[in-house]
């Protein structure tokens, strides 16, 4: 490695740890530390294969693996006895698995999705090869039934797929799965099948309620979370829960692995399932709570102060996401803020402090886009 390499590294390393501070645009949580795993970034740790069949390879964390994996089902209410999942590389993968399934149950599905769904549905559904058909979504993000309503009717003759999103990407906006549930009862849909995009916001929408709405009892038949949003990660990673017997149509045996090739890549980190297993295990159900009280809590409080200084700021129910009029290029590009739309958005993820938040809004309140002076000028001036 020459000096400039070396330097290179250095001035890479500086600028993450820095970038940090005003990164609040996407959501994950930094407030989480691995070190006691640290000697383990000297093992290849690879997951390759079911988790719950032990393959000729066991370099793996299976056996931890699973442990989140029943984490993760119990949080969601899946059957004991009719439950599978694996720790995936995100939420994208785990919405590809659900409509994989989906499309192994049902050939002949048309699949929904609200327009405010996430980019990778639409890739999904592309690579599976599947119909589709996009439905309009409200102001705040959420399904329009009376669209899903007359969509679904046209199509009646073929099993319906609709992915609900759990918080949606710019809004945090939740589908109701009940609502989903009824339509399709209404149109007496006999072939149906529901997957729950809850990458960023399922883990503690199902923290603060024993019975989330859209869990396996309420009418879900597969959900997809994040590991790196919610719970926080340096890798990505993220976990897919559904149930077993469906499931139970996809593997094929590998005969090369000793296993059941029943995921969608081949190697799979085994270092993502061993800090999910340890971060689940160090904060427990109440640790992972009261973190994500205190993320609402900020996010609750950002939205006060922002709309008391007359900036318009909007959150959905139980989000840690702020929607605000789209603010200064600098700005967005400053504080790493997606836009759609004219809108932005930063979210509260477990780390960010109000120190932060209260730096963010000083700097929006003085932003020449919005117009607005910080209160106190604003009274001087009355
Ligand atoms: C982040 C996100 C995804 C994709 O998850 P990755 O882990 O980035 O693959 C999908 N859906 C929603 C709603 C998300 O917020």
């Amino acid at each position: 490695m020459t000096t400039e390499d070396q330097n290179q590294l250095e001035r890479y390393k500086l600028r993450i740890s820095e970038r940090i501070a005003t990164s609040i645009g996407y959501p994950f949580a930094i407030d989480f530390n691995y070190e006691e795993l640290y000697s383990m970034l000297g093992y290849h740790l690879n997951n390759v294969g079911d988790p719950y069949i032990e393959s000729n390879y066991d370099g793996n964390t299976h056996e931890m693996e699973r442990e989140v994996i029943d984490f993760f089902g119990d949080l969601f209410s899946a059957p004991r006895e009719n439950r599978w999942g694996y720790v995936t590389n995100g939420g994208s993968e785990g919405n590809l698995y659900g409509l994989y399934v989906a499309r192994e149950l049902y050939p002949q599905g048309m699949v929904y999705y609200s327009e405010s769904t996430h980019y990778s549905a639409q890739k999904n559904v592309h690579l599976l090869n599947m119909p589709s058909i996009v439905i309009r979504a409200t102001e705040g993000g959420e399904m329009d039934y009376d669209d899903l309503r007359a969509s679904v009717q046209l199509h009646r003759n073929r099993p319906a797929i609709i992915l609900a999103n759990i918080g949606t990407t710019m809004t945090e906006a939740k589908d109701s799965v009940s609502t989903i549930r009824q339509i399709l009862k209404e149109l007496a849909i006999t072939s149906s099948y529901i997957h729950c995009d809850a990458a960023l916001a399922g883990t503690y929408l199902a923290l603060l309620d024993d019975n989330a709405p859209f869990n396996f009892k309420n009418g879900a038949d597969s959900i997809a979370c994040s590991g790196h949003k919610f719970i926080g990660t340096p890798i990505p990673c993220g976990i897919i829960i559904v149930r077993k017997n469906y499931k139970d149509r996809i593997g094929r045996p590998v005969p090369y692995i000793g296993s059941l090739d029943s995921t969608i890549s081949g190697s799979r980190s085994g270092h993502a399932a061993l800090f999910l297993w340890y971060a689940i295990k160090k904060m427990g159900k109440e640790g992972l709570l009261m973190r994500a009280k205190k993320s609402l809590d900020l996010a609750h409080y950002a939205e006060q102060k922002l709309n008391g200084l007359g900036i318009p700021a909007t959150r959905n129910v139980n989000a840690m996401t702020v929607v605000i009029p789209q603010p200064s290029e600098q700005i967005c590009q400053k504080w790493q803020l997606a836009t759609d739309n004219g809108h932005s958005h930063f979210i509260c993820m477990p780390g960010i402090t109000k120190n932060t938040i209260d730096n963010f809004i000083e700097e929006l309140s003085r932003d020449f886009k919005y117009g607005v002076l910080p209160a106190k000028q604003q009274n001087v001036k009355a």
